[in-house]
């Protein structure tokens, strides 16, 4: 085994973890978005991918030696000090080569440099003398036109200095690193946010109780989760604060804390007809829809359920745009033709609803003056959850629809069950390669998660005023 950039990278954050990973994990290099990187090889057509090479590691860092004179895509180096793969490696003369990395960000990221400090470092143990770095980043300014365009798509920073600062570390890290792989146990596991996301959670700090969030986000609460002392008698002793003390004794009675006249306030601020809207955006780093940039938030669907008075039903509106072009303005045209001049819009984290708005607006100046006016008709039904006017034990510390809804109503998603999966279904359904059976799937199922979006607020509303006794 060799110790590669996410080894190396991980030793910053926990020598624990480094441990693991080398003795009872497998050694990964971390992902990379393959469509940023595709495009990035289009700006050198003579490139020959190493990947195509077939064999074991060993085989193919054999075989990279021999292709040097020729620009290189996943080149991989062996040295004494570790496995390298190189995103891009060109010769600039006969003795000199640049690395050039691809970074599907806007900025780049000090570990980024530090990664590739660590490539370079086996690069020059392995006689590839490196003398420009390069690193490649998205243009957030760019505007699809057409085919993306890499020349204008990406931007060249010349990062060489700062590699080379960090490339004379390399030696004495890795040192430290195999000391480290080589001791008979691992080092003791300190808690700190990073255990949060990490795979080997359970490794070190066992099975916690579903409560366990109570604990992971208080800082005081720290000596708890490192004493492994999950009681709740012992939490609420602990508890600083009036909303740690609601959510532990909601976990005790196992029953919801409800404050009536907090929602009875929110409640009375709902003004008749009734608009609940939800919004489905993608952002991506690739621009999807022509004339949109990296990143740029764009969206594609609404679901608007429209109610009347306190005794009529909902009355159902869907968007959805299919097309490759811009989808805001007949987005916001069918929307603005579809909301009533008076009554309250409600939103589930409502600030999100809004910036769509508003940023459709920077766009479209032809409804600014529409957006500011529905912009204060605005109600966040986020808000009795997130002040734990309502909180149900069942909620693990979360106000999010797709938890609260479930829980007070009894309904819940299909298919489709958060936004990422709705992006990632969307661009599916936009980017073609599906038959007519296929495509007619995925847009029912991406209409009924939007609508389950929408409704599902009309139903925590009516469940919400049954609890407080108010009518329909
Ligand atoms: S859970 Fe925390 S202490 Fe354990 S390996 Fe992961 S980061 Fe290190």
């Amino acid at each position: 085994m060799n110790i590669n950039k996410s080894i190396y990278q991980s030793f910053d954050v926990c020598k624990r973890l480094v441990w693991l990973l080398w003795n009872e994990g497998e050694i990964k290099n971390r992902g990379r978005d393959e469509s940023i990187f595709r495009l990035a090889l289009q700006l050198y057509p003579q490139g020959f991918d190493v990947e195509t090479i077939q064999g074991d590691l060993e085989t193919v860092a054999y075989q990279t030696k021999k292709l040097l004179r020729k620009p290189l895509f996943n080149s991989v180096f062996i040295s004494s000090c570790g496995a390298a793969k190189i995103d891009i490696l060109l010769p600039i003369s006969d003795d000199y080569w640049e690395v050039v990395s691809v970074v599907a960000a806007r900025s780049i990221h000090p570990s980024v440099i530090k990664s590739i400090a660590f490539d370079v470092d086996t690069l020059l143990r392995c006689g590839v003398e490196v003398k420009k770095c390069t690193a490649l980043t998205i243009n957030p300014q760019y505007q699809r036109e057409g085919e993306i365009d890499p020349k204008k798509f990406f931007v060249k920073h010349d990062i060489t200095r700062r590699v080379a600062v960090l490339v004379s570390q390399v030696e004495d890290v890795v040192s430290d690193i195999y000391k480290l792989i080589k001791l008979s146990e691992p080092p003791a596991a300190t808690y700190g946010k990073h255990c949060n996301r990490c795979a080997f959670f359970q490794n070190c700090w066992g099975e916690l109780p579903e409560y366990n969030f109570i604990f992971r986000k208080s800082k005081k609460m720290k000596d708890l989760i490192q004493s492994r002392n999950f009681d709740l008698k012992t939490a609420i002793n602990n508890a600083l604060t009036e909303r740690q003390k609601i959510r532990i004794n909601s976990i005790i009675s196992g029953q919801p804390y409800i404050n009536h006249r907090a929602i009875k306030l929110f409640l009375n601020r709902l003004e008749y007809p009734l608009h609940f809207l939800d919004f489905e955006t993608v952002s991506t780093p690739f621009p999807i829809f022509q004339g949109t940039k990296p990143f740029e938030m764009v969206p594609f669907q609404y679901s608007l359920n429209i109610v009347e008075t306190p005794e009529a039903e909902p009355i159902r509106f869907d968007f959805i745009y299919e097309g490759r072009e811009d989808p805001r303005k007949d987005l916001m045209s069918e929307l603005r033709g579809a909301i009533h001049p008076t009554g309250s819009i409600v939103a589930y984290n409502a600030g999100f609803e809004k910036s769509v708005l508003k940023s459709c607006a920077s766009v479209l100046p032809e409804f600014t003056q529409w957006v500011e006016e529905i912009c204060q008709r605005f109600i966040d039904l986020l808000q009795p959850f997130k002040s734990l006017n309502y909180y149900h034990p069942k909620q693990n510390g979360s106000a999010s629809l797709k938890t609260v809804l479930p829980i007070l109503t009894g309904k819940g998603y299909d298919q489709i069950k958060n936004g990422e999966q709705s992006q990632q279904e969307y661009i599916r359904l936009i980017c073609g390669g599906l038959s007519a059976d296929e495509r007619a799937a995925i847009l029912s199922q991406l209409k009924q998660y939007c609508y389950t979006d929408s409704i599902g607020m009309f139903w925590i509303i009516r469940e919400l005023k049954k609890l407080v006794g108010g009518k329909n």
